[in-house]
């Protein structure tokens, strides 16, 4: 038994140490995607729930690892090659601006002097809806530097499903709603549920957003990675294993899922 626990550990080490000097290249930069904060039960429900343990240990583990985590703004700096890389560059993203956010997540980003982004829901957010953050909440968190505002549509719609004139409802108006509320540019956007195709990738161009998101390397389909289909790497309660993470932050789980993809 305890010489079963020790080769699984080495063969664990020697495994973390192989990942780790495969380390992104400078300028692969992985995106992580949050959405809500909760308890275990919710959790082990929806994976689009982590428990707040499970965050904080993959926050220590972007130290650990000694990751830069960067701004959108710094990182649409690199991805347009205005600005040169360091190397082990993470961005954090929230879609979705949840109340959560705000109790748990915040105060550990701020801890670590961590930057974020969080795409919202105009219509949730002037509603206080749907387990959005008030405007009021907004108006706090955003006096902090490390927060970047961004656009996540009206209503949070499949945006493939809506009608031409919705859908440019839904892209601009929100845009607009919200930069009257908080009075700053949202230069960034997020597809919901990471649904997008040419007709929708142009309405966010035209909009003036000036990069998109989306979800998995899946939801490309048959497009190619753009400054308006941006993958993301969802990020959950399954990551807690340090192995585990790093492959994901480290670009080599989302380069093998955009291999699959490209197989297809
Ligand atoms: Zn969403």
């Amino acid at each position: 038994m305890i010489k079963k626990i020790m080769t699984t550990s080495l063969a664990l080490l020697i495994l973390a140490s192989a990942i780790f000097l495969m380390l992104p290249l400078p300028g692969d930069i992985s995106i992580l995607m949050y959405h809500f904060a909760g308890s275990e039960e919710e959790s082990s429900k929806s994976n689009n729930t982590i428990t707040l343990q499970s965050f904080k240990t993959q926050m220590k583990y972007l130290r650990w690892f000694r990751y830069h985590v960067i701004s959108m703004e710094e990182y649409e700096q690199i991805h347009l090659k205005k600005k040169a890389p360091r190397g082990r560059e993470v961005v954090l993203t929230f879609d979705d601006g949840n109340q959560s956010y705000f109790t748990e997540f915040f105060p550990v980003l701020e801890s670590y002097g961590y930057p974020s982004t969080i795409f919202l829901i105009s219509e949730s957010v002037k509603h206080q809806s749907n387990g959005s953050m008030s405007e009021e909440m907004i108006k706090v968190i955003m006096k902090s530097p490390l927060v970047t505002l961004a656009g996540h549509t009206k209503t949070h719609p499949f945006l493939t499903e809506v009608s031409p004139d919705p859908l440019k409802d839904e892209v601009m108006q929100s845009k607009k709603d919200l930069e009257t509320m908080f009075g700053r540019p949202m230069d960034y956007f997020s597809y919901p549920f990471g649904d997008f195709n040419e007709l929708v990738m142009k309405a966010v161009q035209d909009a003036g957003y000036l990069l998109a998101f989306t979800t998995s390397p899946k939801k490309l389909k048959h497009l190619k990675e753009s400054l308006f289909s941006i993958t993301r790497i969802k990020m959950g309660e399954s990551n807690k294993n340090p192995v585990i993470f790093l492959a994901m932050t480290s670009g080599i789980y989302q380069n093998f899922k955009r291999w699959r993809q490209s197989l297809r």
